[in-house]
């Protein structure tokens, strides 16, 4: 099937380009059906991406198309309103003197307006008898399955969600995002949505692009992402584990801070590479944390996650995170022995500093 939306080598900058480029040369497609997550730390260029789709902003290189058709670039340009693709703002965005139902019904054309579809979308987003509500008087949830229904009502082909459910409380959050794709399939649109939580994109959406400082660094389904991450920065920012040095010796032995990595690892024997300096990632949970007066880590912080205890230590210059069981009690400053858990399991990549 060819992609709903194609971004293809797109370049963007805000003011002069020779101070900076916001995104540079991204390459992405979303296919029809599927809710892709726009996922990377503030600033990366993820609020752009979308405008550009939905047409706010024009790529200074590259192409944007929409079916298959282009929109931006080659020297074509789509005005906003003819692409047929519904945004979904991070604060609504809904018309205060407007109800419910006049809100909805506001993209529809005038002399044609599918009013039927707007009865079925209040069904769907469970806002049936609230029709005659203002925005002010609707909760915070209501709110946004309401601008979700405003742009679905034209029946685009994608709907562009930007940080749809920050301001939500975690309860309705975590309802509302459980629901969206349920509600895409029922209308048949493509989703892309923006987020910064690596939680929320690897929970609900079908494959996530990993963004940093305007460059794609991964685009896969969530297992894909757990199981291989690309990059240092998709390892340490998506899947939250620790990037650690290590150096491989002649005979294939991988040592670090934390001592041996376990050669015979079947994780480690696929990663197995000429001698040299890596990067091993590593999860929190892998990692044991015993106190040891002559130990040469020390507790820096923790907190309590609720099923684990989330230590924070140094070991030399690197800081390692650590999860251990809720009995195991450790205060700012214990001195520790640091080691890898029996079985943990090791990604090797080419050797990288995070700043
Ligand atoms: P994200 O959505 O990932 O937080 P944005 O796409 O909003 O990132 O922003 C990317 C970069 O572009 C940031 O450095 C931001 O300050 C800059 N930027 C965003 N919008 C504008 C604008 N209208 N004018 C100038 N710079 C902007």
């Amino acid at each position: 099937m060819e992609p709903t939306v194609a971004l293809c080598g797109v370049w963007h900058s805000y003011g002069d380009a020779s101070e900076g480029w916001t995104l540079k040369g991204v390459d992405l497609q979303v296919e029809p059906g599927e809710l892709l997550g726009l996922l990377g730390p503030s600033g990366c260029g993820k609020t752009t991406l979308l405008r550009l789709i939905a047409g706010f902003e024009r790529p200074l290189r590259g192409t944007v198309q929409l079916d298959q058709r282009t929109v931006a670039g080659n020297g074509v340009w789509m005005e906003p309103e003819r692409r047929g693709v519904g945004m979904v703002f991070q604060d609504y965005a809904l018309f205060p003197h407007l109800n419910a139902w006049q809100n909805a019904s506001f993209g529809l054309p005038r002399r044609h307006p599918n009013l039927e579809r707007v009865a079925w979308l209040f069904e769907l987003l469970a806002l049936h008898g609230l029709e005659q509500r203002y925005p002010h008087q609707l909760s915070g949830g209501q709110r946004q399955r309401l601008a979700l229904a405003r742009a679905l009502a034209p029946a685009p082909r994608v709907v562009l969600l930007d940080e749809p459910f920050s301001s939500l409380d975690v309860e309705v959050r975590l309802r509302l995002r459980g629901e969206l794709s349920s509600v895409l399939d029922a209308c048949g649109a493509s989703g892309v949505i923006v987020t910064h939580d690596p939680g929320e994109a690897l929970a609900i959406c079908d494959r996530v692009a990993v963004m940093r400082d305007g460059v794609l660094h991964q685009c896969a389904s969530p297992p894909e992402i757990v199981r291989s991450p690309a990059t240092p920065f998709v390892g340490s920012f998506v899947l939250q584990r620790n990037l650690i040095p290590v150096h491989a010796g002649d005979q294939g032995q991988f040592s670090c801070l934390l001592g041996d990595l376990n050669a015979s690892d079947p994780w480690l024997q696929a990663d197995r590479r000429a001698s040299g300096d890596y990067s091993v990632l590593v999860d929190p949970h892998d990692i044991n944390v015993v106190a040891d007066a002559g130990g040469e880590a020390i507790v820096l912080g923790r907190e309590f996650l609720g099923d684990a205890w989330e230590y924070r230590l140094l070991i030399a210059d690197l800081l390692v995170r650590a999860h251990c069981p809720i009995d195991q009690e450790l205060p700012p400053q214990t001195l520790c022995r640091l080691t890898f858990r029996d079985g943990a399991r090791h990604t090797v990549l080419p050797h990288a500093e995070l700043n």
